[in-house]
């Protein structure tokens, strides 16, 4: 990336992170995806339970070659050989010690937006582990909620469901059916079994200072 870009682009990343301190979480600019691990390395400690969400955002950081290294507790839900193991890796998840997950949003006021379909992912960053670890690529930073709904609807849940092979209306025309309407609300979509935006989680001022970490990246990342 040029210079003179980077520079403003960390401007206004570091404006976001400090809307996000003022909201309770703690926060950490990321140059590229490389710098991403000794950030989530610094924030664990050996021994540690660790687990997380499907997150595209964390794989092209790497992360899940810390988690194998050995050092940590690591709930692996793509090592469980079945459905109800794989149920158990989800409701472990609330004792764990750290959390790992993207976000599908970070709006300019430093507020967290996230859709999920299981809504394992939503539920624990809610409650229940004693951290959690957001990454997100510059890329998922969005003007005010609105923008956030439409992000999802356009940005993120369409590759979502092509990635996880779901039969729905935005896998097949790369957009929310919803978007049709003139005066579209967040909780519209389609129907049928497929749909992955079920429940909606709008993170603001946290009730429990620096719970939640944010590390957003000077790069694109996930969808
Ligand atoms: S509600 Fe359905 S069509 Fe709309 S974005 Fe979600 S999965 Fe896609």
């Amino acid at each position: 990336m040029n210079e003179n870009k980077k520079s403003a682009l960390k401007l206004r990343i570091n404006a976001v992170g400090e809307k996000l301190k003022k909201n309770n979480m703690e926060f950490y600019y990321a140059e590229t995806a490389k710098d991403v691990c000794p950030i989530v390395e610094s924030l664990m400690k050996e021994g540690d339970t660790v687990t997380h969400g499907g997150s595209v955002s964390m794989a092209e950081c790497g992360i899940n070659e810390l988690l194998n290294s050995g050092r940590y507790n690591y709930l692996d839900r793509s090592k469980a050989q079945s459905r109800e193991e794989v149920e158990e890796i989800y409701r472990k998840a609330f004792s764990a010690d750290v959390y790992i997950s993207s976000a599908n949003a970070i709006t300019e006021d430093g507020v967290l937006y996230n859709v999920d379909g299981n809504s394992n992912r939503i539920a624990a960053i809610a409650f229940g582990p004693a951290s959690v670890i957001i990454i997100a690529g510059y890329n998922k930073i969005v003007r005010d909620l609105k923008a956030a709904e439409v992000r999802v609807k356009t940005e993120a849940a369409p590759p979502n469901c092509v990635r996880l092979s779901c039969e729905t209306y935005c896998a097949e025309k790369g957009k929310c059916v919803s978007l049709s309407k003139a005066d579209h609300q967040m909780s519209d979509g389609c129907g049928g079994d497929g749909r992955i935006c079920c429940n909606y989680l709008i993170s603001a001022q946290q009730r429990h200072k620096g719970r939640i970490k944010v590390i957003i990246v000077g790069e694109e990342l996930g969808f």
